[in-house]
């Protein structure tokens, strides 16, 4: 259920109303807009009396929230959430362009993409660390190591690090990494969400290879329900019947969840279409589609990158692209 409050309500009984549907046994969702104050009841509502709360001279309007995610939800918080990194602001007109190789091989590896990526103008660095591999015999990724070498990556060039989070046993050595990555197999971890829930940490959430926009939706209320609101979502591309291309990337989410949630959309053509010259149209089409930022997979060595090569970019491609990227956002925005 939604409680509209009437604009310029004293604070006083504002804290009283709130105070009241606490003792029911309910959760408050407060946002303040810069208009009027939108509470949220978390709980079971059957026993709020809508037409009473109507009836008070503080409350503009009341309406049933019929969707199960609450937190997320826009009618919960109409505004854009901005989800801040450092001085990275994503969300609310804010785009970020996050870019790096699949997995941090080495020191020289990541700072050189690091270094070139930062030129192009991607103000995030991604690269894996713990890598979720379909197969046990393929590369797994550094592990701790990977991690102290973004950091490394980080402190060369200022960019904060955005990087996968396999397993909540790993949480502590996560404790200096900017944004958590949670992969499209672990969309639905839903100890590890709940987990990350109270660390506060941005968390950028992708989608299951296969799960809905409401599964989606209902990870991220796991990670917010549980205290933490700075959750971005990512399309990262879904199965369907594509044969040529890795996935399906579903552009159509983009406009779909800005309408059901308030929290920022990045997109990832890379793991989507898994062919690095599908990347800057896909790349183009989402931004062409509103959304707040992409994630991009740039290798320095594509041919001999230890995972992911055919969809990663060049340096070079990816500067080309962040400069048509930048003259699209002029024309959408
Ligand atoms: C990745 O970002 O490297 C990755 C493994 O992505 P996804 O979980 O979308 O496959
Ligand atoms: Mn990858």
């Amino acid at each position: 259920m939604i409680v509209v409050l009437k604009p310029n309500v004293a604070q006083e009984k504002e804290e009283r109303l709130i105070e009241w549907f606490k003792g029911m046994g309910l959760g408050v969702h407060i946002s303040t807009g810069e208009y009027q104050t939108v509470l949220g009841l978390i709980g079971d509502t059957a026993k709020v009396d809508m037409e009473m709360i109507d009836s008070l001279d503080i409350v503009d309007s009341v309406k049933r929230v019929s969707e199960t995610f609450k937190c997320c939800n826009r009618k919960f918080h109409p505004e854009d959430t901005v989800v801040s990194i450092g001085d990275v602001r994503v969300g609310g007109g804010n785009f970020c362009m996050i870019a790096g190789p699949c997995s941090v091989e080495n020191e020289d590896q990541i700072i050189s993409v690091a270094k070139s990526v930062k030129a192009a103008g991607a103000n995030l660095l991604r690269g894996g660390a713990f890598k979720p591999r379909t197969s046990p015999y393929d590369f797994q990724g550094l592990k701790a190591e990977g991690l102290e070498l973004l950091k490394i990556a980080r402190k060369e060039t200022g960019l904060p690090i955005v990087t996968e989070i396999m397993s909540i046993a790993d949480l502590d050595l996560f404790s200096d990494i900017d944004v958590l990555q949670v992969g499209t197999r672990n969309m639905q971890n839903f100890d590890l969400l709940k987990e990350l829930g109270q660390t506060g940490k941005p968390i950028l959430l992708k989608r299951g290879l296969a799960n809905t926009l409401k599964e989606l939706l209902m990870s991220a209320e796991y990670i917010m329900s549980s205290g933490n609101e700075n959750v971005i979502l990512c399309e990262r591309g879904i199965r369907t019947f594509s044969d040529y291309l890795r996935n399906t990337l579903d552009l159509s989410a983009i406009p779909m969840l800005h309408e059901l949630s308030h929290l920022p959309i990045i997109v990832d053509p890379s793991h989507a279409t898994g062919i690095a010259r599908m990347v800057p149209p896909m790349a183009m089409a989402a931004t062409a589609g509103g959304c707040d930022g992409l994630i991009i997979e740039v290798h320095n060595d594509p041919p001999h990158a230890l995972c992911d090569g055919a969809q990663s970019l060049t340096p070079e491609e990816y500067a080309e692209l962040a400069k048509k990227i930048k003259a699209i956002r002029e024309v959408v925005a």
